[in-house]
């Protein structure tokens, strides 16, 4: 793909428009220039990638956020890149997740065995966790849909697990996936995520799992980092794209897509996908139809996530390894990953670069929220790991578009297309399982086929 000027578009030239160049508009266009079309991508900002970004720092390579990558065996992100990037990009698996509560380390059980040697709770802890476990283990895929408009805390206290501490573990697995406390996080999510399953699996195999466990984790990191991953997304896609383009109207004429106008010039098309967040779309959405526009109201509600990264660039290596941890205690959650075990070429030799992560405090400020991170857990845990600092950074943004809370789970998004025909959204707030990454890709990959469709 090459960058060109806004003078310089002939729409003419295209199969697709796309407005937006975030993980949605990139995989989506990854993907259609795979089946021989060409695309003109207009990005408002002076990159392309949106909060799918990566770059260095004195440096160390970092990426926005952590970028643990779900589903790296089985999931749409890499399902698209190992079709579509040649060489397939690398990932490495993290090799599990561990959680802290004040002195005790466990992971989440994934067996009766493991229920019953649980360190992080006494007996009546692991009989409730056995108990709730066994349930949401066997449950089907239509069960969970059942509670998508409670909380995932309600779904527990009905069923009378209520252990603090189990409460304590599941609130940090729900943080990550969902950016929201368990309070909020939609029960049909949390339940899926804990079950951990995109196709539905058999009660049988369910059970099976359950009884002799499974450590199979599909959760890692790219060799190369985002920087690399979007580097060659970009190299692979066959088109245009321009920079600092926003589009400021897409227009409707009977019923059809008519084209979209950025920074006065007008781009006539029968076919644009829009990235652009669902929020501000009412303002963009130029049409007199009134379903259009209630289309576009009722559905620019969602409520983005948001999320704190301090990246830390450490003199030698404290941590070495490719855990991803969890302080459940000290309250708020953390995340702490050594980046460079999973990739040492972030970092430079024999330096480490440790990434800690939470979720934005509402009311904090910046300055504050990175105290919050190096506080107690960090120094009393991690001893050593705050001395060796040569280099620390902070990001801040949403994670993700619209959190998984009851009214707003996957069962509850408008999907690829809109009532403009020819005009379809992707992105995290528009479609697909998944959290980030992966939503996107999910979306991406409806949209391609809602276009095949309508080609
Ligand atoms: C702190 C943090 C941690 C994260 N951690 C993980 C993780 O561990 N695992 C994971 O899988 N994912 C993670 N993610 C999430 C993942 O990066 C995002 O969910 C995903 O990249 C969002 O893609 P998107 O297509 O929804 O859109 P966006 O990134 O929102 O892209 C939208 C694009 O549209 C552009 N745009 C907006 N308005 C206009 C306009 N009017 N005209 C033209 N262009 C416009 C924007 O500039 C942007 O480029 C994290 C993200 C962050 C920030």
């Amino acid at each position: 793909m090459h960058e060109i000027s806004l003078d310089q578009v002939d729409s003419s030239t295209y199969d697709v428009l796309i407005a937006g160049g975030g993980a949605g508009g990139l995989l989506t266009a990854l993907a259609l220039s795979a089946e021989g079309k060409r695309v003109l991508i207009l990005e408002k900002a002076e990159r392309l990638g949106g909060v799918w970004h990566g770059y260095w720092v004195n440096g160390y390579r970092v990426d926005q956020g952590l970028h643990v990558i779900s589903r790296v065996n089985h999931g749409a992100f890499a399902r698209l890149l190992n079709t579509y990037l040649t060489p397939p990009p690398e990932f490495v698996l993290h090799e599990g997740w561990q959680f802290r509560v004040d002195e005790k380390v466990g992971s989440i059980p994934s067996s009766i065995g493991e229920v019953l040697r649980w360190p992080l709770t006494g007996w009546r802890g692991r009989l409730g966790l056995l108990r709730i476990g066994a349930k949401i283990k066997t449950m089907k895929l239509e069960e969970m849909k059942k509670y998508k408009d409670i909380s995932f805390l309600e779904f527990m206290q009905s069923r009378g697990a209520t252990n603090q501490t189990m409460l304590d573990v599941m609130e940090a697995a729900i943080y990550l996936a969902a950016g929201v406390p368990i309070s909020e996080a939609s029960a049909y999510e949390a339940l899926r995520t804990l079950k951990d399953t995109d196709k539905e699996s058999s009660k049988l195999g369910s059970v099976k799992r359950l009884l002799l466990g499974s450590s199979d984790y599909d959760e890692g990191y790219v060799i190369g980092g985002m920087d690399e991953l979007i580097r060659r997304t970009i190299d692979t896609i066959n088109g245009d794209y321009v920079l600092n383009a926003p589009v400021e109207q897409i227009h409707e004429q009977n019923g059809c897509i008519d084209g979209c106008t950025v920074a006065g010039h007008t781009f006539s098309h029968k076919y644009v996908v829009s990235n652009i967040p669902l929020w501000s779309m009412p303002e963009i959405i130029d049409s007199n139809n009134p379903e259009v526009n209630d289309f576009f109201k009722q559905w620019s509600n969602m409520k983005p996530t948001h999320g704190i990264t301090l990246w830390l660039g450490l003199n030698k290596v404290i941590i070495g390894d490719r855990k991803n941890r969890v302080l459940v205690h000290p309250i708020p959650n953390r995340w702490i990953v050594s980046i460079s075990s999973f990739d040492s070429s972030c970092a430079p030799e024999g330096k480490e670069l440790v990434a800690v992560a939470m979720m934005v405090m509402p009311g904090k400020s910046k300055e504050e929220m990175v105290e919050v991170m190096k506080g107690n857990g960090l120094e009393k845990y991690h001893p050593g790991l705050l001395d060796h600092i040569e280099m620390e950074h902070v990001q801040m943004s949403y994670a993700t578009r619209a959190a998984l809370i009851p009214g707003q789970t996957d069962l509850d998004r408008p999907g690829p297309r809109t009532p403009i025909k020819g005009l379809y959204i992707v992105g995290t707030d528009t479609a697909g399982s998944g959290v980030g990454l992966q939503q996107a890709a999910q979306s991406a990959e409806g949209v391609v086929s809602a276009l095949n469709a309508d080609f």
